[in-house]
């Protein structure tokens, strides 16, 4: 018997090799909340669970509608998936397919080649500057009769860099207006750059911008799936056409709308995490390490092929951060403690400049 038929480009694809767990390790690696939920979401959940045995609402009315009430746009402009992830791949599966490309920056998130590769389109990857941040004049420069989609990440996942106003402006004046430009804002919450571009502004200024947002980060909800996109209506429309069917759980729906309406506590989480980010980061310059401004809830560092050694010093001090090959660290902000140890695990080596 042969091998089963399958796709090229998928078999091509790797394989995601769970990290080794290590007992009572401090994680650091996938820039979650470090706080526990909150008693209002907690509940929340606890008086869902008898409902447990009924699927979800598919359309998600309950939920939309409060996302389009808190920032004013249209129930019909918001769309749902498990995680924004989920609402990512449901942008490109919309968008692009065999022959058609995507353009994001590189390095940027990692799920973005994958999930182009799923839709069987092509990536057309513009490296960072030399001072991480997007390259929009090349990234204006390699749009094409063939792109269909195009995905900026602000703040940049993992370098924590953000897009200026008046960049993503002038960016916008070189992309077609049949051109969807996807502002991915997983970290906006802890963005507090005064210049940043705000993706709503643009959705509503742009007939071809949409935002994508997740609970997962400033929210504390990543193991429970919830993230949005709010869309032109055409495309928001088609989202919910490739959306996995009952893909977000009633208790994630719930879950989100009581984070909604929780946003002052959430808050003051928010606050503690970007003083901890700041205070992260001076330490280190002190200490000698070269750190860009960061506004999410993690610090990169470009540790280039002295990686791996940091990262396993981290883990030997009981601390799960990201490794990216031989280009750098992403270390999630936690709590003051946790913040403390990482301070405390670098100190052990001499810093890279
Ligand atoms: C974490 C992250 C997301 C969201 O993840 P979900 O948990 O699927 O909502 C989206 N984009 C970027 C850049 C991220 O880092």
């Amino acid at each position: 018997m042969g091998p089963i038929k399958q796709r090229a480009v998928v078999e091509s694809m790797p394989v995601y090799v769970p990290g080794k767990s290590i007992p009572n390790a401090v994680k650091l690696s996938a820039n979650e909340n470090p706080y526990p939920p909150l008693p209002a979401v907690v509940s929340t959940l606890a008086d869902q669970l008898a409902g447990i045995n009924r699927y979800p609402d598919m359309a998600a009315v309950e939920v939309r509608t409060r996302i389009a009430e808190h920032y004013g746009v249209r129930f019909e402009e918001v769309a749902v998936g498990a995680g924004s992830v989920e609402v990512a791949q449901q942008l490109i599966n919309a968008s692009a397919s065999e022959g058609d490309e995507v353009i994001f920056a590189w390095r940027s998130f990692e799920a973005y080649p994958l999930m182009v590769q799923t839709a069987g389109a092509t990536q057309v990857r513009v490296p960072l500057t030399a001072d991480e941040r997007h390259d929009l004049d090349a990234m204006a420069a390699a749009i094409t009769e063939r792109t269909r989609l195009i995905l900026l990440c602000t703040p940049n996942n993992p370098t924590g860099a953000v897009l200026k106003h008046d960049e993503v402006e002038r960016f916008m004046q070189a992309v077609p207006n049949d051109v969807l430009v996807v502002i991915d804002e997983a970290y906006v919450h802890f963005d507090d750059d005064p210049n940043s571009v705000n993706g709503l502004d643009f959705f509503r200024r742009y007939n071809n911008v949409a935002v994508l947002h997740t609970f997962s980060k400033a929210y504390g909800l990543a193991g429970l799936r919830i993230g949005y996109a709010i869309a032109p209506e055409q495309v928001a429309d088609n989202l919910r056409r490739v959306a996995v069917a009952f893909g977000v759980s009633a208790l994630a729906q719930q879950a989100a709308i009581t984070s909604l309406n929780a946003e002052q506590e959430l808050q003051e989480r928010i606050d503690v995490i970007v003083a901890e980010r700041a205070r992260v980061a001076e330490s280190l310059i002190a200490a000698g390490w070269k750190v860009l401004p960061s506004r999410a809830n993690f610090v990169w560092l470009r540790t280039g092929d002295r990686t791996p050694e940091l990262d396993a010093l981290l883990k030997e001090q009981g601390i799960v951060a990201r490794g990216y090959g031989d280009e750098g660290l992403r270390i999630t902000i936690g709590t003051p403690e946790m913040n403390d140890q990482v301070l405390q695990a670098l100190s052990l080596v001499s810093p890279v400049s």
